[in-house]
């Protein structure tokens, strides 16, 4: 059974008391509605703030550095998050694989560390445009999942959620069509159950994302191997974020 889960980015976006708010706004606005699993991700100096805040959301980091302490100017380890009640991070975000070099033998390297100091990570995978053109998005998608996952048992596998987000998606309104993400996440499941086991594919959590907004919300999450989205800008306002959430109201439970 996989409960979707609706985790929204904040990205490099809004100050300490505007995080705060919608934080507050969010959980409000959910009403208790046990739909679906939530979590948000403020820029790291506001992880306190909203963590204080005790709205009862689960909130995450945007990233981590995979080593323990040391020498790493500007970086923060995975026990600093523990320290702050963080439960969960997102890692190999296309933003940081495309405008600041990460690989995916470093999104592994911190995937491991954030599962050995009990965070969930979010390991983000998608294509560019030029590779979906060529007829490239599972080689590629699927490479970046061989390395990025690499070396996992498959207790680890089951703690872990993987993003699927085609780059060509995020933040230019261009969002896949239902039946282009259910390919990719159908290959990714198979791939999992080939990598792992049937049963532990059956139980992983694999999100869509890229231009996600209310009203495509329910079209995505009613595919099969779809099971939660990950959100960019239409997590900045509560009402656009909330209206994701409540597709998942009318979604299958696989
Ligand atoms: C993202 O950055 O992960 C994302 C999906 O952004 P957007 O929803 O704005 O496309």
């Amino acid at each position: 059974m996989r409960r979707p889960l609706i985790a929204g980015n904040w990205k490099m976006n809004l100050n300490r008391a505007q995080s705060v708010a919608l934080a507050r706004e969010i959980a409000a606005g959910l009403n208790g509605s046990l739909s679906a699993d939530v979590a948000v991700f403020p820029p790291a100096v506001y992880l306190d703030a909203v963590i204080a805040a005790d709205t009862g959301l689960a909130v995450g980091a945007q990233d981590v550095n995979e080593n323990a302490d040391g020498a790493f100017t500007g970086e923060i380890s995975c026990q600093m998050l523990c320290d702050l009640n963080v439960t969960t991070v997102i890692l190999g975000h296309s933003e940081r694989r495309n405008l600041l070099g990460e690989t995916s033998e470093q999104v592994q390297r911190k995937t491991l560390a954030a599962l050995r100091a009990g965070l969930t990570p979010i390991v983000c995978v998608g294509e560019l445009l030029e590779q979906r053109q060529a007829g490239q998005t599972d080689q590629v998608v699927l490479e970046q999942c061989r390395t990025s996952l690499a070396g996992l048992s498959a207790e680890q596998m089951l703690q872990t959620v993987v993003a699927y987000e085609p780059v060509w998606a995020i933040g230019t309104g261009q969002v896949a069509t239902p039946a282009q993400a259910e390919e990719v996440h159908a290959s990714i499941r198979q791939w999992l159950s080939k990598s792992f086991s049937p049963a532990t594919a059956a139980q992983v959590r694999i999100l869509y994302g890229g231009s996600v907004k209310a009203d495509n919300a329910a079209e995505l999450l009613s595919q099969a191997n779809i099971d939660g989205a990950l959100v960019g800008g239409a997590s900045l306002k509560a009402e656009s974020f909330l209206g994701i959430i409540r597709a998942t109201e009318t979604q299958k439970v696989a």
